[in-house]
C-alpha cells in the first residue's frame, strides 16, 4: 500500500507465516521496489506544507478518525493479529484498546496546543547597551517521519502505534516499513490510516505503507532525502545499523530507535526479608508476561547475599515450575532466545536457577532464571546483553559495595525497579544517584512490565536504552522528538504563526 494507493509492491513476494505453526498464510505481499519508496518519501515531502499548516482542530480529527477506522475493522484484525503474532485474544485486544487510546491523547495534546511550547520576549527597546528585539518562540514540525513497526507490539507500536501518532500530531507526514512478521495486520491498520486521510481530506502523501523483508529496504527509507527523523523499536544491531545510515546521509537525520534494555530489578534485604513470596511471584509473573516479548522484560535482577535471599530463590524456582511454555512472535525470535540462553548457561560462574515447563512445540520457549555472583557478572560484560525473552539473570552480590560497583557497570536502561521497604530507604538513598544516571523510569515496589501511557510517562534511557536519551517513546511527549523550535524576530502581527500572535 502506497500513498493509500492498493499498490503491490514491485519486489518479490512473500507470505506472512502463522507464528504457532509456521505455515504461510494468504494473501502475498510485495517488498516495495526503490522506485516505490522513492515515491512514497516524495509524496510525503509534498504533503508535508499542506498537512503541518492545517489548523490543529482537523489534525486531532484525523487521529481520532484513525482511531475509530482502526476499531471498525472488528474482529477481523484480532484474529489476523493473533495468528501472525501467536498473541492471545486478551493481549491484542488490549493493545487495540492501548493504540486508541494513544490517538485519542495524541488528539487532545494536538488541541491543547501546549506541544507548540510558545516563548515570547517582547521588545525592548530601552534596553542598554542594546535593545531588545520582539523574539518569539514555537516549535514546528520536522518534516517527514520514517517509522519501523516493531514485532512485539503488532498495533500499539506497529503502524498505527506510538511513533506513528506522535509524528502525525507534530504535523509530520509518516511512511511506515511494516514489520515482516506481521504484514497482514499492517494492511488492515494502514487501510484504516488511509481512509482516515480521505475522511479528513487530507493530502494522500500524508501516510504511506511499505513492506519490506530485506534491510536494504528500510535502509532505502532512512537514507531519502526526504526524510528528516526515524521512529525504531527493535533489536540494537538494527537501531545502530539505521543510526549509522542516518549520520552517512548528505544531511543527517536523528533516529529515535529504542533498542535493548535489560531493565533490572533491585531486591532490598528487608523487602526480601519480609515478601520474599510475593516478590518472587511478581517477578515470574513479570518475566514471562507476553513469553518475555516485552522491552522492559525484567532481565536480571540483584540482590544482597542472605538468607531470606536463598528463600527467594527457592520461591522463584517454585513459582517458574509451574508455568507453561509458549509461542514467540518468529521462529528466528525463538532460536535467538534459545541460542542466547544457551550461552549464558555455558558461561562458568552460571547456574540455572529454576526453569518453566518445556517447550511442546518447535516455536515455544521454556521461562528460565539463572544465577551467578558479581565477581562472575563483574568479569563478564556480555552477560548484561539483552535475551529477548523470558529469561533472566539473578546475581548476588556479597555487600552493599559491591552492589554499587555492579550497578556502576550496567549500561542505560529503560527501568530500574526497587523493591524496598522503609529501613532499607537509607541504602536505595546511597544507590539512587547511580541508578537516575543509567535509567529513563525508576519504579519502587512495583514491576517494570506495563507501561501506562500518560503525560509524564519515560520510555527511553541511555544508550542502549535508546539512541538518544533526551527523549521518550511512550506518553504524550514523545511528540517532541519530531518538532524543532523556530524563533520569529520582529515579526508583524499580522505574520506571526499561531500561537504566538495571541500574546502582546
Ligand atoms: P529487528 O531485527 O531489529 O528488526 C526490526 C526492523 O528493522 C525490521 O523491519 C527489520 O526488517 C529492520 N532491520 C533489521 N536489521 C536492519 C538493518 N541492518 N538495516 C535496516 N533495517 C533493518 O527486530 P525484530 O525482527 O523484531 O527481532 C529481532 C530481535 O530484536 C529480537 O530477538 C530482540 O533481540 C530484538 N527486539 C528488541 C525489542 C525491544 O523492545 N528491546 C523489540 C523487538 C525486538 P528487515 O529484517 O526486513 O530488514
Amino acid at each position: 500500500m502506497i500513498n493509500g494507493l492498493r499498490l503491490c509492491g514491485e519486489e518479490q513476494a512473500f507470505s506472512a507465516m502463522e507464528a504457532e505453526s509456521g505455515n504461510a498464510l494468504p494473501p502475498l505481499f510485495h517488498e516495495a521496489s526503490p522506485a516505490q519508496i522513492d515515491q512514497a518519501c516524495q509524496c510525503a515531502a509534498q504533503a508535508f506544507n499542506a498537512y503541518a499548516q492545517r489548523d490543529l482542530p482537523l489534525r486531532a480529527r484525523f487521529l481520532r478518525q484513525i482511531g475509530d477506522n482502526i476499531l471498525a475493522i472488528g474482529d477481523a484484525l484480532i484474529d489476523r493479529a493473533m495468528q501472525e503474532t501467536a498473541l492471545p485474544r486478551g493481549r491484542i485486544e488490549g493493545e487495540r484498546a492501548r493504540t486508541i487510546g494513544q490517538l485519542n491523547m495524541f488528539a487532545d495534546v494536538v488541541e491543547r496546543g501546549e506541544f507548540l511550547a510558545p516563548i515570547i520576549e517582547t521588545a525592548l527597546p530601552e534596553r542598554k547597551p542594546l535593545p531588545r528585539p520582539d523574539l518569539r518562540q514555537r516549535q514546528v514540525a520536522l518534516g517527514p517521519v520514517a517509522v519501523f513497526g516493531a514485532s512485539n507490539f503488532p498495533l500499539a507500536f506497529s503502524v498505527a502505534g506510538g511513533d506513528s501518532a506522535s509524528a502525525l500530531a507534530a504535523g509530520c507526514p509518516v511512511v511506515v516499513k511494516a514489520h515482516p512478521a506481521h504484514p497482514g495486520t499492517s494492511e488492515m491498520v494502514g487501510q484504516a490510516i488511509v481512509d482516515a486521510v480521505k475522511q479528513c481530506q487530507l493530502p494522500p502523501g500524508v501516510f504511506a505503507l511499505l513492506h519490506g523483508t530485506s534491510h536494504h529496504s528500510g535502509q532505502a527509507l532512512v537514507s531519502h532525502p526526504a526524510i528528516q527523523a526515524v521512529g525504531f523499536t527493535g533489536s540494537r544491531n538494527a537501531g545502530l545499523a539505521l543510526v549509522r545510515c542516518a549520520q552517512q546521509r548528505q544531511r543527517p537525520i536523528p533516529v529515535y530507535a529504542e533498542m535493548s534494555s535489560i531493565n533490572p530489578l533491585l531486591l532490598f534485604p528487608t523487602a526480601l526479608a519480609q515478601r520474599s513470596a510475593s516478590i518472587a511471584q511478581g517477578y515470574v509473573d513479570s518475566l514471562v508476561l507476553g513469553t518475555g516479548q516485552f522491552c522492559t522484560n525484567p532481565g536480571i535482577a540483584l540482590a544482597l547475599d542472605s538468607p531470606a535471599l536463598e528463600n527467594f530463590c527457592q520461591l522463584t524456582a517454585e513459582a517458574l515450575a509451574q508455568r507453561p511454555a509458549s509461542t514467540m512472535l518468529t521462529p528466528a525470535i525463538q532460536r535467538a532466545c534459545q541460542q542466547n540462553s544457551e550461552a549464558l548457561a555455558a558461561l562458568s560462574g552460571v547456574r540455572l536457577l529454576g526453569a518453566g515447563q518445556p517447550a511442546a512445540t518447535p516455536h515455544q520457549t521454556q521461562a528460565q532464571v539463572y544465577l551467578t555472583d558479581a565477581d562472575t557478572f563483574l568479569a563478564q560484560p556480555a552477560m548484561q546483553n539483552e535475551i529477548f525473552g523470558p529469561v533472566s539473570l539473578l546475581v548476588r552480590c556479597q555487600d552493599e559495595a559491591v552492589l554499587q560497583s555492579v550497578i556502576e557497570t550496567i549500561e542505560g536502561q529503560l527501568t530500574f525497579t526497587l523493591q524496598l521497604n522503609e529501613p532499607d530507604y537509607p541504602l536505595a538513598r546511597t544507590l539512587l544517584p547511580h541508578i537516575e544516571a543509567r535509567t529513563g523510569r525508576i519504579i519502587i515496589n512495583g514491576y517494570p512490565t506495563g507501561v501506562d501511557v500518560g503525560y509524564a510517562m519515560v520510555h527511553g534511557g541511555p544508550f542502549p536504552a535508546t539512541s538518544d536519551a533526551r527523549s521518550t517513546s511512550v506518553g504524550a511527549t514523545a511528540i517532541q522528538r519530531f518538532l524543532r523550535p523556530v524563533c520569529y524576530q520582529d515579526f508583524p502581527t499580522a505574520l506571526l504563526p499561531y500561537p504566538l500572535a495571541s500574546h502582546s
